[in-house]
């Protein structure tokens, strides 16, 4: 169910993803702009030679690739916007713009013969509200009113200019029609944009809580909840690991089987509270005890297991001995004065293609000897075939 819920998560929001579509649909962006002007070229609505309008385009996609490259090599990782929205809108944008100055016709369209150019120009500004769709995913309000004042004020620069350079030719009611539709357009985008925008930020808050959430789930499935160590379901599947690394050859693992001495007086005498005190203080010796590569498991009650990862018995041994020294040293006076815990413990080396459970009984059994035998005491299953050979 974790799982499901993860998988869920991820595909909510996949930044990767989306800084992935959003280079394309840059690219694709561009890639029309440049499609209609060349149409435009091609058919005489282009009003610069062959060389400008090669130039001029490849300044634009020289550019386009700079940032689209920044993007995709992950040095903007890091950035509040990774996709770079806001520059890649204005460089497109500023490539729309220099592009209109030269869409009109000349005198006479090699192709279409005499043919009225009005709308040619907003034809090639309308590109602009796809790189706007495209920067909505990332930029908030303001920062998508400097990109369509930009795109407007610039657009207005380009008709003065060009009523500047060649007036008669154009109809000035039409070109700034034109204009205040686009405009206005762009305005309507700017506010449905944030819209699109602050549902995406309340989204990727969610799912950054959800994943917290997801977290805690996971850590409560597999943790105590007195003591923090595992829980007996995630050590027997640390075992059941273990096991499938031994037999895999060239691993080897031991088995602790811990049980605190007479738990059962300190609790009748001192009261659960203490005895759960002491659980936790003897959960964080075995913790603070043991490397990185161990794990420490409760089982219930106050039985515990540990698993040693790449150690073989005698060495088990003496861990398991330096921790009940640890243990039988350790001051437990703020609890009360006379409170003394001590613990037994048997252990186990895994024999490889054995059942988990045969290595699990052969510690309980050396348990259960140190128990028999006065308590307080480490048993290793060496000692105890010695004993039952002796
Ligand atoms: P031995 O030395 O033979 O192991 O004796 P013992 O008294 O430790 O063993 P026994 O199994 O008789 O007692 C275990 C006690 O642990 C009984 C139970 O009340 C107590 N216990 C089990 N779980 C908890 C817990 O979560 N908190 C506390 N405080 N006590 C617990
Ligand atoms: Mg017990
Ligand atoms: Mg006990």
């Amino acid at each position: 169910m974790i799982a499901d819920l993860e998988r869920a998560r991820q595909l909510a929001i996949n930044e990767q993803r989306l800084v992935r579509r959003h280079v394309n649909l840059a690219l694709a962006t561009s890639l029309v702009h440049t499609a209609i002007c060349a149409f435009y070229l091609w058919g005489g609505y282009f009003s610069a030679s062959l060389p400008v309008f090669t130039a001029l385009f490849a300044a634009i996609w020289v550019g386009n690739i700079a940032l689209l490259s920044l993007v995709r090599s992950g040095i903007t990782r890091h950035r509040r916007d990774p996709s770079l929205s806001l520059w890649i809108a204005l460089w497109l944008t500023t490539g729309f713009l220099v592009s209109i100055y030269f869409v009109e016709t000349p005198e006479q369209s090699t192709v279409f013969g005499e043919v009225s150019t009005d709308g040619f120009r907003i034809s090639v500004m309308m590109v602009f509200f796809a790189a706007m769709l495209l920067a909505s995913f990332r930029l908030n309000f303001w920062k998508l009113s400097v990109l369509a004042l930009y795109a407007s004020g610039g657009y207005a620069l380009v008709l003065l200019m060009a009523f500047a350079d060649h007036g008669v030719r154009l109809s000035f009611t039409v070109e700034w029609l034109q204009w205040l539709i686009f405009s206005v357009t762009a305005a309507a985008f700017c506010v449905t944009g944030a819209g699109i925008n602050a549902l995406r930020s309340r989204l990727s808050g969610k799912n950054e809580e959800l994943g917290k959430a997801l977290e805690q789930v996971r850590e409560m499935a597999i943790r105590d909840e007195l003591t923090g160590l595992f829980n007996r379901r995630h050590i027997m599947e640390i075992l059941q690991q273990q096991q499938a690394l031994a037999d895999s050859g060239d691993y080897r693992f031991c088995l602790c089987y811990l049980d605190l001495d007479h738990f059962k007086p300190i609790n009748d005498t001192y009261g659960h509270g203490v005895g759960d005190q002491v659980l936790r203080r003897f959960a964080r010796l075995v913790h603070d005890s043991l490397r990185d590569a161990d794990y420490t498991g409760r089982l219930g009650g106050e039985e515990f297991v540990l698993v040693l990862s790449q150690t073989g018995l005698e060495e088990a041994w003496q861990v398991a001995e330096r921790l009940r020294a640890r243990l039988e040293e350790q001051s437990f006076a703020d609890l009360h004065e006379n409170l003394k815990v001590t613990v037994s413990i048997g252990v186990s080396e895994y024999r490889m293609g054995e059942h988990i459970d045969d290595a699990i009984n052969r510690a309980d059994s050396c348990l259960y000897r140190a128990k028999e035998t006065g308590r307080n005491r480490v048993i290793g299953e060496t000692h105890l075939d010695s004993v039952a050979n002796g």
